[in-house]
């Protein structure tokens, strides 16, 4: 699906028109895959769109930064208003939200030390990234051949350019495959996360999800989950979870911010079924929050001003 365009995007401190917001061919980035990035949501609310955990986002996006050497020449604050100011320039309603930021044009060592850093930020209305009938009746997910990053080679811990290459290859896998989705395994064996989404099973009324440690990105939506479960009185832990944890669990989903809640329904076909009790009640209170109707969750839903 094409990007549905729209009229501008945030570079380098300014808002340009969409097709002039461009780099060089030889860009460091492009190359090595020298960038880290953050995809963010935008809600429709009563009270005006608002995005979903902002200054976390943002937060996140620095330590990815932080890890590759890459010093970020705005801070947390103007990046919050760049992003404000890309949605309301728009005039969009609801949107995803994408903050980059590159090394560009200048080097071309490996070495990337002196090169420059580029900040984009780009917005566009973006629907269910796994489908509203996924969302509704849950997804088929299929365990990948493809490993996931270990930390001593690309540490999981960043959202840097360069890492989607491998979830990349699990995603075509399994969708070539007929799959919806990927689950990716460490080299141990263990379940870590879907190619663009953490993951969740539920047993006995008792949720799980893989350690951060076991090589997983540390999602938003993955942390907002476990806070809703805290104060819902729902079991939750974090542990360490085997396929069969999968296979044998009474519920399971996704959780991203292009994705949303997304409940599994079949794991490498030993059938899961629709979505049960646990799955639609994180998915309604999800919901609540992103829309700005969640009192105790309230600071989530950051209106655009
Ligand atoms: N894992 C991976 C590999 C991802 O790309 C994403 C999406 N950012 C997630 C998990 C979920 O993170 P979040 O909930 O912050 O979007």
């Amino acid at each position: 699906m094409p990007i549905p365009e729209v009229e501008f995007i945030w570079m380098n401190g300014e808002l340009v028109p969409w097709h002039e917001a461009k780099v060089h061919v030889l860009t460091h980035a492009l190359h090595y895959g020298s960038g880290v990035f953050e995809g963010i949501r935008c809600y429709k609310t009563d009270r005006g769109p608002a995005v979903f955990r902002l200054t976390e986002h943002m937060r996140r996006l620095e330590r990815s930064a932080k890890m590759y050497y890459m010093d970020i020449p705005y801070s947390v604050e103007q990046l919050r208003q760049a992003t404000f100011d890309v949605v309301k320039a728009n005039d969009l309603p609801e949107c995803y939200i994408r903050p980059i930021v590159f090394r560009g044009y200048g080097e071309m060592g490996l070495f990337p030390l002196n090169s420059t850093i580029d900040v984009a930020i780009a917005a566009w209305p973006w629907g269910a990234y796994l489908g509203e009938e996924g969302i509704k009746h849950g997804v088929r997910a299929k365990t990948t051949s493809v490993q996931s990053l270990d930390h001593n080679a690309i540490s999981p811990a960043a959202k840097a350019c360069g890492q989607y290459l491998n979830s990349i290859l699990a995603k075509v896998e399994v969708t070539k495959a007929g799959y919806d989705e990927a689950i990716m395994l460490n080299r141990n064996g263990y379940i870590t996360q879907g190619s663009g989404e953490n993951i969740f099973a539920v047993r006995d009324g008792k949720v799980a999800t893989p350690f951060l440690a076991d090589g997983v990105l540390e999602g938003l939506t993955r942390d907002a989950v476990l806070r809703v479960c805290a104060s819902e009185h729902i079991r939750a832990e974090e542990r360490t979870l085997s396929r069969s944890d999968l296979y044998l669990a009474d519920e399971a989903f996704y959780t991203g911010t292009a994705a949303e809640v997304v409940p599994i329904r079949e794991v490498d076909d030993h059938v899961i079924g629709e979505p049960g009790p646990v799955t639609r009640h994180i998915q309604q209170r999800f919901r609540a929050i992103v829309e700005a109707r969640d009192e105790e969750f309230a600071s989530y839903a950051e209106l655009v001003s």
